[in-house]
């Protein structure tokens, strides 16, 4: 697949799923999903939180040119991971998808689109890929955690996308567990939180189990989600926390770590197809607050 071409190509590799974070945290959110399998090579936006204009030049940066992705797929409907100048900068023949739970929200915020579809538990992104949905806890609504799987034949890959979660459980453990790439968020440390100069209530907010995840949860959660290939940490804030403390918490993991930020995207992570195992079954680990 050349994806540095003017066009996504059909595939001629092993089919496969491929992310890329273009950018990550309360500035704003975008990451680009692509599907290669036999039939060909589309391309997703999860969340539209950048400027249309940064999202287009990210995008001719990683060699996707003017095109326009297959759809977009929103976490929640905060400004930071659904914008309205991109969702309306991409027209008619883009349609975005948000979970059910976000209607009121979008119909209450004028972000109701014709071209809206409703996410409940998940759907089809292709012949040979799928999408699960789950919800987190986050402020009233949730934000919808996806975990993608791409067949072919006995041979799959997995990619879970994770933002805005308000506190780890056993469900979103077992929703994620075992995926190829793992796109999470790392979003502060305890400590700067709390030494952070900001009012008290949006600490609360942010730590109280409905905002977001520490370093230190989050690499509880990775563990216990075990994923094979790549994590990539999202949603760094830029007041409580650093690269190097979010990474600190994954020292010596089996897993290769890439860190998102708010002003590059992360390389191309890739997940080709490979043979899927009889997984046990195991208990999650509960982490409820
Ligand atoms: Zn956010």
């Amino acid at each position: 697949m050349d994806l540095f071409g003017a066009e996504i190509k059909p595939a001629t590799g092993p089919a496969s799923l491929r992310l890329c974070v273009l950018a990550s945290g309360s500035a704003g959110n975008c990451s680009v999903l692509v599907i290669s399998d036999h039939s060909g090579s589309s391309f997703w936006l999860i969340d539209a939180g950048l400027s249309m204009r940064r999202t287009r030049k990210l995008l001719q940066q990683i060699g996707l040119g003017e095109q326009s992705p297959r759809g977009i797929l929103l976490t929640h409907l905060d400004d930071d991971h659904a914008g309205r100048s991109t969702l309306d900068g991409f027209g008619e023949d883009v349609p975005v998808f948000m979970h059910k739970r976000h209607l009121g929200r979008a119909s209450r915020e004028g972000r109701l689109f014709r071209r809206t579809e409703l996410l409940a538990d998940g759907l089809k992104l292709s012949d040979s890929c799928s999408v699960h949905v789950r919800l987190a806890h986050h402020d009233t609504d949730g934000s919808a955690s996806f975990r993608f799987t791409l067949e072919d034949r006995s041979r799959r890959a997995q990619l879970g996308y994770a933002t805005d979660l308000g506190r780890p459980t056993a469900e979103l453990i077992d929703h994620l567990r075992g995926v190829d790439i793992l796109a999470i968020e790392s979003n502060y440390c305890p400590l700067m939180q709390e030494a952070a100069d900001r009012p008290r209530l949006v600490k609360d907010r942010v730590t109280g189990g409905s905002g977001h995840l520490s370093n230190q949860q989050c690499a509880r959660m990775v563990r216990a989600i075990a994923p094979r290939r790549h994590v990539v940490l999202l949603h760094l804030s830029r007041q409580c926390n650093s690269p190097e403390l979010a990474a600190r918490e994954h020292r010596d993991a089996g897993y290769e770590l890439f860190i998102s930020s708010q002003t590059d995207p992360t390389p191309w992570l890739d997940a080709p197809v490979r043979e899927s195992t009889m997984e046990p079954v195991r208990a999650a680990t509960i982490f409820e607050m």
